[in-house]
């Protein structure tokens, strides 16, 4: 039986970024310098297969400090950690590498040195994910004030209109954002905030590819966990450019074959944190029951590499 025609558009960049490569090296060399188990507080990226490699060389992954021993090195994830997190490490006299990524602990920076300079510290991300409770929790509790849409910022209440700065999560949606900053300038005309906002080169370079690419696809799937901020991001991205079927996958097994019966043309991309392996055997299935014509839709070259902290390049 022939196999339907179909044209595989493949975004570029995707999968990957700099951050989540180097965090998960972290894990790899703290694993042969200290031997398992090595601790990881939270997933060390949003993907399960990923962590699921990790635990099987040896890593153990909990949520919250306190479920380490003291006696074995603990990572903090990518997605960084309230200042508490470190300080009841150092408390506890423990081994810790902090795998945040270094564009993330920027914007740690950031907030300090805005309150610092006195300013209060609004966040614009999604209340709950860890790189939000990461960034607040670098100024004491209450400090920071969290808004999610523009109607947050109609509501919030401020010590003095004058005297505030914001930052944002590194994963948000480019034009999502725009709007909430637009809002945080027409209600507070002396804000402060960074030159470009705070989303890193990764996040901005696959949203748009997948803009590049929804006009010309039938269906975009991105291959991503359902906790991954910036994979939930391009689904968004994608159905908002002009694809009308836009979904999550999180492996081939995932795809909804049905609903994507008749389709001419699939978009293929991949957050931040899903491995090229899974990208592969998505592309596979595709490959399996049509006949495939790949286009690359390429917008950006990345060649962003972060160092492993010191720790790790030491001799033992
Ligand atoms: S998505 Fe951006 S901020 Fe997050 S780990 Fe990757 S490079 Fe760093």
């Amino acid at each position: 039986m022939t196999k339907p025609a179909l044209t595989l558009y493949l975004a570029a960049p995707r999968g990957f970024c700099a951050g989540v490569d180097r965090a998960i090296k972290i894990v790899e060399m703290a694993l042969e310098k200290w031997g398992a188990p090595v601790f990881v507080r939270h997933e060390i990226v949003h993907n399960k297969f990923v962590v699921d490699g990790l635990r099987d060389k040896g890593a153990v992954f909990v949520e919250e400090l306190a479920e380490c021993p003291d006696d074995r090195p603990v990572i903090f994830s990518a997605h960084g950690v309230p200042k508490s997190v470190p300080s009841a490490a150092q408390a506890r006299n423990m081994i810790y590498v902090d795998a945040t990524c270094p564009l993330v602990s920027k914007v740690h920076i950031e907030a300090q040195r805005h309150a610092d300079n006195g300013l209060q510290m609004i966040m614009i991300g999604h209340a709950g994910h860890p790189e939000t409770v990461g960034t607040m929790g670098q100024l004491p509790e209450g400090e920071v004030l969290l808004v999610e849409t523009p109607d947050d910022v109609a509501t919030i209440e401020v010590r003095d209109a004058d005297r505030l700065a914001y930052v944002t999560q590194t994963t948000l949606s480019v034009d999502d954002t725009a709007d909430i900053v637009a809002a945080l300038k027409a209600r507070f005309p002396a804000i402060v905030g960074p030159h470009k906002e705070d989303i890193c080169y990764a996040t901005t370079n696959r949203q748009e590819a997948v803009k590049a690419m929804a006009p010309k696809c039938d269906a975009i799937l991105v291959v991503g966990a359902p906790n991954s901020s910036n994979s939930k991001r391009l689904v968004e991205v994608g159905a908002r450019a002009g694809c009308t079927y836009a979904q999550l996958v999180q492996r081939a097994d995932d795809i909804d074959w049905r609903a994507l019966e008749g389709i001419t043309s699939i978009g293929i991309t991949a957050g931040a944190s899903a491995p090229e392996v899974l990208i592969n055997e998505v592309v596979d299935a595709f490959s399996a029951r049509f006949d495939v014509t790949q286009t690359l839709v390429e917008t950006a070259q990345e060649n962003v590499e972060f160092k492993v902290p010191r720790i790790l390049r030491q001799a033992s």
